[in-house]
C-alpha cells in the first residue's frame, strides 16, 4: 500500500479502500473499477502579466579610483539587458575592447607616461543588437610619478648602428605582433619578475645617451651575466620571437586583452612564435644584442601599445583578480 501511494492520486486512494470495503463485506460480486476521477488541479496563482525584459544598460566602475603615471586602470563593467555584441573603451589617450559574458566585463587602459596628472573621464560605449547603443563614464585620478634621469655612453660605431630608419623597421614588426590579443585574462597565475637580479635602468626614465635626451626607457633592465636564464612574466602565447635592430633578439609575449611582454637583448631564444608559456618558463638566456652597452635584459610591459611599470602589475595584482 506504501508503494503504491506513490503512485497514486489521493482521489484514487480513496476509491481502492472503497472498492476493498465493499468487497470484505462479502456480497460476492466482481467488482469492475470505476475509472478512477482525475483531482482537480490546484488552484492556480493569479496570472501574472509576463516582466518585459530589462533595458539595455551599462554601469561601469574602476579597481582603484586612482593611478600613478605608468600604471593601469582596470576597467569593470555591468550589462542589462543581455550581453552587448561590441564594447568600446577610451580614454588616457588609450582605446580597448572587451567582451562581456554573463552581463560583465572587464578591460585594461593604460596609464601612460605622458597622461597629465589629475582627472580624466573613461567612457564605455556598448551596442545590442537591433542598433540600441548606451554609454556610460567614470573617473579616474592619474597622480604623477617622478621618472628619474638616466645617462649612458655609447660609442660612435653603435650610435651610427640604431638609425630612426632601422627603429621604424622594428616598429612595423612590433605593431604587427600586437596587432590581436587573446579575448580572455591569460595570467591566470599571476604576473612576477623575469628574473631575479639587479635594476640597472627603471621604468620611464628619461634616457641620456652621450648627452642628448633620447626617449623614455620603456622597461626595467636587469643586469645580469650572459646566459642567465629570462623566465616568461605570467602565463602567455609567444607573439614574437626574432631578432630585431634595437632589441636583438626579442621575445614578445601576449597575456591576453591587450597585455604583452617583452624581452630583449638576449643572446639567445628558446621559444618560437605560436608557443603557449608558463609563467616561470625560459623563453631566452640574457645577452647584449642590438643597441645595448653590455649584457642585460631589458623587459617590458605594454597595454596596447602603450609601456607601463612592468612591476605595477605585479604591485596591484590585487586589480587583476588575485
Ligand atoms: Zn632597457
Amino acid at each position: 500500500m506504501q508503494a503504491l501511494k506513490h503512485h497514486m492520486r489521493p482521489g484514487m486512494l480513496v476509491l481502492l479502500i472503497l472498492l476493498i470495503g465493499a468487497s470484505a463485506a462479502g456480497c460476492g460480486r466482481t467488482q469492475v473499477p470505476e475509472p478512477a476521477q482525475p483531482p482537480a488541479p490546484p488552484a492556480k496563482e493569479p496570472a501574472q502579466p509576463p516582466k518585459p525584459p530589462p533595458e539595455p544598460a551599462v554601469k561601469v566602475s574602476l579597481a582603484r579610483d586612482s593611478a600613478a603615471q605608468g600604471e593601469f586602470v582596470v576597467v569593470r563593467c555591468s550589462f542589462d539587458g543581455g550581453d552587448p555584441t561590441s564594447v568600446t573603451l577610451a580614454g588616457l589617450d588609450a582605446k580597448a575592447g572587451m567582451l562581456p559574458v554573463n552581463g560583465k566585463g572587464f578591460a585594461l587602459l593604460p596609464v601612460g607616461v605622458r597622461i597629465a596628472p589629475g582627472s580624466h573621464k573613461i567612457t564605455v560605449e556598448a551596442s545590442w543588437p537591433g542598433g540600441v547603443k548606451k554609454s556610460a563614464e567614470v573617473t579616474v585620478a592619474v597622480t604623477k610619478t617622478t621618472f628619474q634621469v638616466s645617462r649612458i655612453t655609447a660609442t660612435k660605431e653603435q650610435t651610427d648602428n640604431i638609425t630612426s630608419e632601422k627603429l621604424a623597421q622594428d616598429s612595423v614588426k612590433v605593431r604587427a605582433a600586437k596587432a590581436a590579443s587573446a579575448v580572455d585574462n591569460l595570467w591566470v597565475s599571476g604576473f612576477q619578475a623575469p628574473l631575479d637580479a639587479r635594476i640597472t635602468t627603471g621604468f620611464g626614465h628619461i634616457r641620456y645617451v652621450n648627452g642628448v635626451e633620447t626617449w623614455r626607457h620603456s622597461g626595467i633592465d636587469f643586469g645580469a651575466p650572459t646566459g642567465t636564464k629570462v623566465a616568461a612574466c605570467a602565463d602567455g602565447k609567444v607573439v614574437m620571437a626574432m631578432t630585431l635592430n634595437g632589441t636583438g633578439k626579442t621575445v614578445i609575449l601576449d597575456h591576453g586583452l591587450g597585455v604583452f611582454s617583452s624581452y630583449g637583448h638576449m643572446s639567445s631564444l628558446v621559444v618560437k612564435a605560436g608557443d603557449q608559456v608558463k609563467k616561470g618558463q625560459t623563453v631566452g638566456l640574457v645577452g647584449s644584442t642590438g643597441f645595448s652597452t653590455g649584457p642585460h635584459l631589458h623587459w617590458t610591459v605594454t597595454i596596447g601599445l602603450t609601456a607601463v611599470d612592468p612591476f605595477s602589475l605585479v604591485k596591484h595584482s590585487e586589480d587583476l583578480g588575485f
